[in-house]
């Protein structure tokens, strides 16, 4: 793996995204790394705990949408023949990637914790929120931007759910950024820390969570997410990601872009979030 590093350490897997020279963007190798990384923690019975934290200064600045990266990425390739092939291969690659990965994600058969520094943009919205707790630094803040895209969410539409719907209303309304206290405050963020015992105190939380019987673990995990999805969770969560493909549609229908605004305020996008 280049882009995660792995370890564990009394019974606790600790995965980490190791891009902090990219802010911690996401291409499709990280996240297919990442993928790899929580399946080998499922799959070691000597681990009881996942923790996801990230090198650097920030937790994640979203999707990588650098004009070089782009050029490499697989679903930029389909937009090259999108009229012939319409969006529907875009939307497949969404739908099992980027939403796909988070949906899967948020079922770990384990406890996840993730430990939040810095930014977090967007698709790192999408790293954070499919965890079962997130322990966050004093200087972590939230953003999701992408309507300025022309897109209403992130392919994981879980903001009304995290920040509640009239909040996530202003959130993606404006796309401006919501500081680690009020995250905290609306119940998005289960503890905040200071940045230099950020990793400490999460790993204090996951070893007392690993001392905890496995099984109940994994049933209290079951019927909490049994819950959310009796409210309509998984509904809601497929019914925005469905919006979220027609906004790629319109995008391109409109502006042959793959957004509204196009790649250059994507791209500046990214630079903003670096800036924080
Ligand atoms: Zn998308």
């Amino acid at each position: 793996m280049s882009y995660i590093n792995y370890e564990v350490r009394e019974q606790v897997a600790v995965v980490s995204l190791n891009r902090a020279d990219a802010g911690n963007a996401q291409n499709a190798a990280l996240l297919a790394e990442l993928d790899d990384a929580f399946a080998k923690a499922v799959a070691d019975e000597g681990v009881r705990v996942i923790v996801l934290r990230a090198e650097g200064k920030h937790f994640s600045t979203g999707h990588d949408i650098a004009p070089a990266v782009l050029e490499t990425e697989p679903w930029k390739s389909m937009f090259d023949d999108v009229d012939q092939t319409g969006m529907l291969r875009m939307y497949d690659w969404e739908s099992s990637h980027y939403f796909g990965y988070s949906r899967r994600w948020r079922d770990i058969p384990k406890p996840t914790i993730a430990s939040v520094q810095g930014a977090c943009v967007a698709a790192g919205l999408m790293l954070c929120w499919p965890m079962d707790l997130i322990v966050a630094a004093d200087n972590a803040r939230f953003s999701d931007p992408v309507a300025r895209m022309g897109i209403g969410g992130v392919e994981y539409q879980a903001h009304g759910w995290e920040w509640g719907a009239r909040k996530a209303k202003e959130m993606l309304f404006t796309g401006g950024w919501m500081g680690v206290e009020e995250a905290h405050r609306l119940g998005m963020v289960n503890r905040v820390v200071p940045l230099d015992k950020l990793d400490e105190e999460t790993f204090a939380l996951a070893s007392q969570i690993a001392k905890m019987a496995p099984h109940a673990m994994r049933m209290a995990k079951r019927s909490i997410n049994a819950m959310l999805d009796a409210q309509g969770q998984t509904t809601a969560l497929n019914y925005g990601f469905e919006t979220h493909s027609l906004g790629h549609a319109n995008a391109w229908a409109t502006h042959k872009q793959v957004t509204t605004a196009g790649l250059a305020e994507m791209t500046e996008g990214n630079k903003t979030a670096g800036k924080v």
